[in-house]
């Protein structure tokens, strides 16, 4: 089975292509897709992982803003008491000395109990009155401290909320003033001085990390000292100056807070990355990103602000990404093998269709054949109805023509058939008057001789017409014939000529059943034995072989002659009808070819041979009639 063409249309060249580039581009599209999807996975996770943990950081700067609120508010009324205090509205009242020592001590007292930095009172002036740290060598007392802003506000009735550093101390505090009144008017300024530094240390102590910053952005308050007294926004240089006159945060330099990377998220909100210290460095990176979440403080222009480490996130994020990556990368494995596994499917079954095409062609193909066969076998059919049709004229016009030669024939002997049948007439006729008159003379004896002599002539001439009523008679395709009742009948019927020729006759076969008509047989032999004696009427010493021999299921009988043989040009012809070398009337050249036919009709042949040594032999070669009995069987 050939396999369809059109099957092989698949590897054509643009195909090929195609499958070629789709092969080259798959792999780097897989590994931009891995890594294009670690990276979305790293940044949801991220994302999400920083919504949680601004939450949690939601909660955690709650918590601790209010925890800085409760610290500072806890004094927020500290100030007021001393409007009660009456040897402070008394020193502030009075222009003498008499109640400052007392009003010290007091405030000493109270600075002890209420663990503030310092508590001290100011004139309208500005300049301090009284203070808890009076013993102290750096006391401030008589101090002018007109220019801080505390007291410019407090003054003037309002809440003064200040950090700054101390211009004498140096350190650092919360400054909270309240105008003191008598009767409704200002008399002076009650301030109290609160170190927040403990805030600090509970937030170290914690590991938190937080910073405050003032109204003017400075950060006052930080986890990490490192980050204190910086900027958490850009100065311009005017407020710079501001601040520095103002002497607030003394002479810090006042730098900014550069984070290597800022990003904002949402309102309050922030990821900022700092460069990593030695302090706070987790781990060996240069860098820390933090979450920073801000909120407003009550009651303070002050920011808190909470820093969430996103290092262990981003790590988190990171094992995600890894994680989708590899995730993908295993799907995409999935999808190459479930791809090339239906493709193998695919061919299979285009390769089934294609056998099935082809074998659907192949039925197809064999039933047009077979088709085809039929319909040569019917013409064959109608060719061997017509080639038997044709044989049943032939072997008709076959015995026609036979029966032509027999009658030619009895014409060629008619003179001999009158010469031999006058003869006993003539014969008769005299042995007839004869008989007549021994009679009359009464010699009986000599009469009855004469009438046994008649008889035998009549006999004679009965056994003449019977011999050439049997070879007139007409035969057929069937039956059996004796082979030497057969080569009697013929010599029988030409036993004329052959005493006329002393011929030597060799009768060298068996009495075989051969399967053949007996006449059509008789025919033959006659034919052949009457050719040889016309060959051999020349001959002084005429011979006649006539030797037999059993081939098989076949019997071959040689008539060989030693006539005059046949010359090359006659023996192109023998076997054509009518062709004769006999002069006049005495050849018609139809006994060769009616005995090749009637041998051939018994499914027998007969051909001629030129013996070296002269003369001729021809073989008839005849199937044996099994069924018969048979006299001799050389086998
Ligand atoms: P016919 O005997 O009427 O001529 P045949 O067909 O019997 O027709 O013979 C054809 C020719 O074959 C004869 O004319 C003769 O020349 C040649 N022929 C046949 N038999 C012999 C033979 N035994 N010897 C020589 N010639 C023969």
């Amino acid at each position: 089975m050939k396999c369809d063409p059109t099957l092989l249309r698949l590897a054509q060249p643009a195909f090929v292509k195609s499958t070629l580039i789709r092969q080259l581009l798959l792999p780097p599209l897989i590994i931009l897709l891995v890594v294009g999807l670690g990276l979305a996975g790293y940044l949801v996770s991220e994302s999400s992982g920083i919504r949680t943990l601004s939450e949690t950081g939601e909660r955690q700067l709650e918590l601790h803003a209010r925890t800085v609120e409760s610290e500072i508010s806890k004094y927020t009324y500290l100030p007021s008491l001393l409007e009660l205090e009456d040897s402070v509205s008394s020193l502030l009242s009075s222009v003498g000395d008499e109640h400052r020592q007392g009003v010290n001590e007091y405030l000493e007292g109270l600075n002890r109990r209420s663990r503030s930095r310092v508590i001290f009172v100011l004139d309208t002036t500005g300049r301090v009155q009284a203070t808890s740290n009076w013993r102290d060598a750096d006391s401030f007392l008589g101090e002018d401290l007109s220019f801080r802003a505390y007291f410019q506000d407090a003054v003037r009735g309002e809440p003064g909320r200040f950090y700054g550093i101390g211009s004498t101390t140096g350190e650092p505090g919360y400054f909270l003033a309240h105008g003191l009144e008598e009767h409704g008017k200002i008399i002076g300024v009650a301030v109290i001085k609160v170190g927040l530094d403990t805030l600090e240390e509970r937030w170290q102590r914690a590991r938190l990390e937080a910073f405050v910053s003032d109204e003017n952005g400075i950060i006052i308050l930080s986890s990490d000292p490192a980050r204190r007294l910086k900027s958490v926004r850009p100065l311009t240089p005017q407020i710079k100056e501001r601040l520095a006159r103002s002497l607030q945060y003394y002479w810090w330099p006042l730098n900014e807070l550069e984070p290597l990377a800022r990003e904002t998220l949402a309102d309050g909100m922030e990821k900022l990355t700092f460069p990593a210290n030695s302090e706070t460095d987790q781990g060996h990176q240069h860098e820390v990103t933090y979450l920073a979440q801000t909120r407003r403080l009550a009651d303070t222009p002050w920011h808190f602000t909470l820093l969430t480490p996103l290092q262990d996130l981003r790590r988190e994020a990171m094992v995600q990404g890894v994680l989708v990556g590899v995730a993908f990368s295993l799907l995409a494995i999935l999808l190459i093998a479930w791809n090339e596994r239906r493709k193998v499917i695919a061919t299979r079954l285009a390769a089934r269709e294609a056998l099935q095409e082809a074998n659907s062609q192949l039925e197809r193909k064999i039933t047009e054949r077979t088709a085809d066969l039929r319909a040569s076998n019917e013409r064959l059919k109608g060719q061997i109805r017509e080639r038997r049709h044709a044989e049943q004229t032939l072997r008709h016009a076959q015995d026609e023509l036979v029966q032509a030669g027999k009658l030619a024939a009895i014409g060629q002997m008619s003179t001999s058939i009158a010469h031999e049948l006058n003869q006993p007439l003539a014969a008769l006729r005299t042995l007839s008057g004869n008989t007549v008159r021994f009679l009359e003379r009464g010699a009986l004896e000599t009469a009855s001789t004469n009438l046994r002599t008649m008889n035998d002539l009549i006999d004679r001439m009965g056994r003449i017409t019977a011999s050439l009523r049997s070879f007139a008679r007409r035969g057929d395709d069937s039956g059996q014939a004796s082979l030497a009742k057969a080569v009697d009948a013929s010599l029988q019927v030409l036993a004329n000529r052959i005493s006329e020729c002393q011929l030597q006759l060799h009768r060298q076969f068996d009495d075989q059943q051969l399967a053949i008509d007996q006449t059509r047989l008789e025919q033959i032999l006659v034919n052949l034995v009457g050719n040889a004696l016309d060959a051999m009427a020349s001959e002084p010493l005429p011979q006649l072989w006539l030797e037999g021999e059993r081939q098989g299921d076949r019997y071959r009988l040689q008539v060989r002659d030693n006539g005059h043989g046949i010359d090359a040009e006659t023996r192109k012809h023998l076997f054509e009808p009518f062709f004769t070398t006999k002069p006049g009337e005495h050849g018609l050249g139809l006994g060769l070819t009616l005995s090749a036919s009637l041998a051939a009709a018994a499914k027998g042949t007969l051909n001629v041979e030129h013996p070296a040594n002269g003369g001729t032999v021809f073989i008839l070669v005849l199937p044996l009639a099994f069924s018969s009995t048979t006299t001799a069987d050389p086998l």
